[in-house]
């Protein structure tokens, strides 16, 4: 069981230190599954700031179940990041997916994140810990806890304390209605078992944008950190997770309930 203090993640933004940790208020992640072209980042972005969003997310390396869908725009998506980070203030959060693109990751990125497919990618997580950023820890799809805690004791045994677990669904038998279970029990569970800040991702948890609000607050009620939430400008006509993908006037709504039922970073 955990011993002492829960860690708190302190994250520098263009807009200020963004901390991350039991204590402190909910720290808000949004933005699309993919980054898709300029115009739309630009636009996710700034939408998602004026909600109260403080992270940027994006992918611009997709880890796709099929090597026929849209793989993401690599390079030239880091690029409109991070020109969408300097247009709006937020901090920025992308994946990585191959230790050979870690460096141009890391240099754009404020918080580096591991997908579901690399939780266990162990000679990529001792390379995360054996650099600065922040990383994001997202759950494999099958992992127990006590697997998902060993692949982040990998970053932290290489050197780096700052890592983020996130929950984003654990592989489901019931494929017909929802993508994945978000497993809600995993917040009380790693808050006995840990120091580390803890984020729930409802979009890949449920895969329909419908489920993610009361998934969202129920992660509050639960006690999560961090909710990593996608938005798109136009989700019918996203290249990847679009049925998962609020609405920017959705994304807005659902902020104005989260405030209610938590204090918002
Ligand atoms: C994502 O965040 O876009 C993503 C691919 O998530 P996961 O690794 O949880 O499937
Ligand atoms: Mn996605």
């Amino acid at each position: 069981y955990r011993h002492g203090e829960a860690s708190e993640i302190v994250v520098n933004t263009p807009e200020g230190d963004v901390v991350f940790g039991e204590h402190k208020p909910l720290v808000v992640v949004a933005g699309p599954c993919s980054v898709e072209n300029e115009e739309m980042i630009l636009e996710t972005a700034k939408c998602v700031k004026a909600s109260g969003a403080r992270f940027l997310r994006g992918g611009a390396y997709k880890p796709r179940t099929s090597p026929y869908a849209f793989q993401g725009h690599g390079e030239s998506a880091l690029e409109l990041l991070a020109a969408a980070s300097k247009a709006s203030g937020l901090g920025i959060i992308t994946e990585v997916m191959d230790s050979a693109d870690l460096d141009i990751v890391a240099e754009v990125t404020d918080v580096i994140q591991v997908g579901s497919r690399n939780m266990q990618n162990f000679s990529l997580l001792k390379k995360l810990g054996a650099q600065e950023k922040p990383v994001l820890l997202k759950r494999g799809m099958a992992a127990t806890i006590e697997d998902w805690l060993m692949a982040a004791e990998y970053i932290l045994a290489s050197g780096n304390s700052n890592v983020i677990l996130c929950e984003r669904g654990i592989r489901t038998f019931d494929r017909q209605y929802t993508r994945n279970t978000l497993d809600l029990s995993a917040i009380p569970v790693l808050r006995n078992l840990t120091h580390l800040p803890i984020m729930i991702d409802p979009s890949h948890g449920t895969g329909w944008s419908s489920y993610v609000p009361s998934m969202a607050k129920a992660a509050i009620a639960a006690g999560c950190d961090s909710l990593m939430i996608e938005v798109h400008p136009n989700p019918p006509k996203a290249l990847s997770d679009g049925s998962q993908s609020l609405t920017p006037e959705a994304f807005d709504g659902l902020m104005k309930e989260l405030l209610v039922v938590s204090k918002v970073m």
